[in-house]
């Protein structure tokens, strides 16, 4: 027995997994050939007593194998450095072990980044790389992402013992090392989720009074485009404008990870009052619905820009310069930094993508039978004609062409062939909620606008 009597410290990994049973086997063997056989009947007996022993050495052999998996779990909880330490953990026996000592080294994907690229950095064998790509989950290490991180724990001859492949703070895979053989595990984690909450006036640019409010800049971009159908960011935004946000605030053993979905929110734009509930259907999707249960998205966008991209040198208070200049003005002109992305304002198709001399690179965009819309002094045109765009999809890039005199987008919206205003036509009605999730909408929504009342309320009280 002497897998077990060696210190489990200096054991090496095969010997801790190897069967007892075979080594007693192969003494007993070699013991019966020189003995005589009076003895054989009495060894018999001392052998069945021997498997039931080892039976048993067995049964703790598994406890082992079950009790390493924890001290792992434990051990793996934080994120390595690259001291080169062993980590000392105690098992249930309170007995302390050194955890074999591996130098540990992380590595993070960078831009173009892939297997091999990275483990040579970490100075990883060739075949080595081979052996972990050709395991099970190999193929999960083929699509690194920039920013996603490995920890290699090595040992002294600079052989992979385990290998961590961390995708995010909530999933990260393990690599064991068995035998030149690589097993993979799945680890996740549950984000603990708050409601988080910020309220701010507009003082200049949404995205400078957002944060100056503390939005996270997703919940930002979230809030832009949720308001986006109903308010023009552009041209309709004004000091002295409100907002309110309620939103998933994601924490991780008390760490703030991320920002999750806006769960309610308001926006008063020149008076009016827009509020926004995120309902979860009982098929799981989720939706952003007004209180009354229309949903928020509609057929057409306010603004067929990318309106963060607008907001340097942005001014609330100035006249628009282009906007005076051209005379027999049918359309909206929005002054923006060449390149910028223009959208397509609603679900169609181009039935014009082309150049003349006063309109310079343009795009007609026909929704149904009703509406057209078209943009005008494109930089660049990205779309052809007879193709099907969704909403919001780039169809260009804002540029300077045709008769202009900067770069600016100018934007057209007709209805049964007439010119309207697009920023204030009458835009189709949008789709209520399905009749089955009235009910369950309406008490939910209720209390997620109470909550998102009593916040407001409860942040004016501490200022
Ligand atoms: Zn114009």
């Amino acid at each position: 027995m002497d897998g077990f009597n060696v210190s489990p410290d200096d054991m090496d990994l095969e010997k801790r997994f190897r069967s007892p049973l075979l080594l007693i086997a192969d003494e007993l063997v070699s013991t019966i050939r020189s003995w005589s056989l009076k003895l054989v009947l009495g060894c018999v007996a001392v052998f069945c007593l021997i498997v039931i022993l080892a039976n048993q050495f067995m049964a703790t052999g598994e406890k082992q194998e079950e009790r390493r998996q924890v001290v792992e779990h434990l051990y793996i909880d934080f994120d390595k450095d690259n001291s080169p330490s062993g980590t000392l953990v105690l098992d249930s026996d309170g007995v302390a072990h050194l955890k074999k000592m591996l130098v540990w080294r992380s590595e993070k994907v960078k831009n173009g980044d892939n297997l091999s690229a990275l483990f040579q950095r970490a100075g990883i064998s060739t075949a080595q790389i081979y052996d972990l790509s050709a395991s099970p989950g190999g193929d999960l290490l083929n699509n690194l992402s920039p920013g996603e991180q490995f920890h290699m724990g090595l040992d002294s001859n600079n052989t992979l013992i385990e290998l961590q492949y961390v995708k995010s703070p909530l999933l990260r895979y393990i690599y064991d090392n068995h035998h030149g053989h690589f097993q993979v595990e799945k680890r996740t984690h549950t984000a603990d989720v708050l409601y988080g909450y910020r309220k701010g006036v507009i003082k200049d640019s949404l995205y400078n009074s957002a944060k100056r409010a503390q939005l996270p800049d997703n919940i930002i971009m979230e809030m832009a485009n949720l308001f986006g159908w109903d308010i023009d960011f552009v041209f309709d935004i004004r000091e002295g404008d409100e907002f309110a946000v309620l939103f998933e605030d994601r924490f991780l053993h008390g760490e703030r990870l991320n920002a999750g979905d806006i769960i309610a929110a308001s926006f008063t734009n020149r008076g009016k009052t827009y509020r926004a509930v995120r309902y979860e259907h009982r098929d799981g999707s989720a939706r952003y619905y007004s209180p009354e249960g229309l949903s928020m998205r509609k057929t057409f966008l306010r603004t067929p820009l990318d309106i963060f991209r607008i907001t340097s040198g942005f001014n609330l208070r100035r006249k628009h310069p282009i906007h005076k200049k051209i005379k027999a003005h049918r359309g909206v002109d929005y002054a923006a930094p060449r390149g910028t992305p223009v959208y397509a304002t609603g679900r169609g198709k181009v039935v014009e993508s082309s150049f003349s001399k006063p309109n310079g690179n343009f795009v007609f965009i026909q929704h149904g039978q009703t509406y057209m819309t078209k943009y005008l002094h494109l930089d660049a045109r990205k779309v052809k004609v007879g193709q099907t765009v969704s909403q919001g999809k780039v169809i260009g890039t804002v540029g300077s062409t045709g008769y202009s005199t900067g770069p600016h987008l100018h934007y057209e919206f007709l209805v049964n062939g007439v010119h309207q205003n697009p920023r204030t036509v009458e835009l189709p009605k949008a789709n209520p909620i399905d009749d089955g999730e009235r009910e369950r909408f309406d008490k939910i929504s209720k209390a997620l606008l109470v909550r998102l009342e009593i916040r407001g309320q409860a942040s004016q009280n501490d200022e």
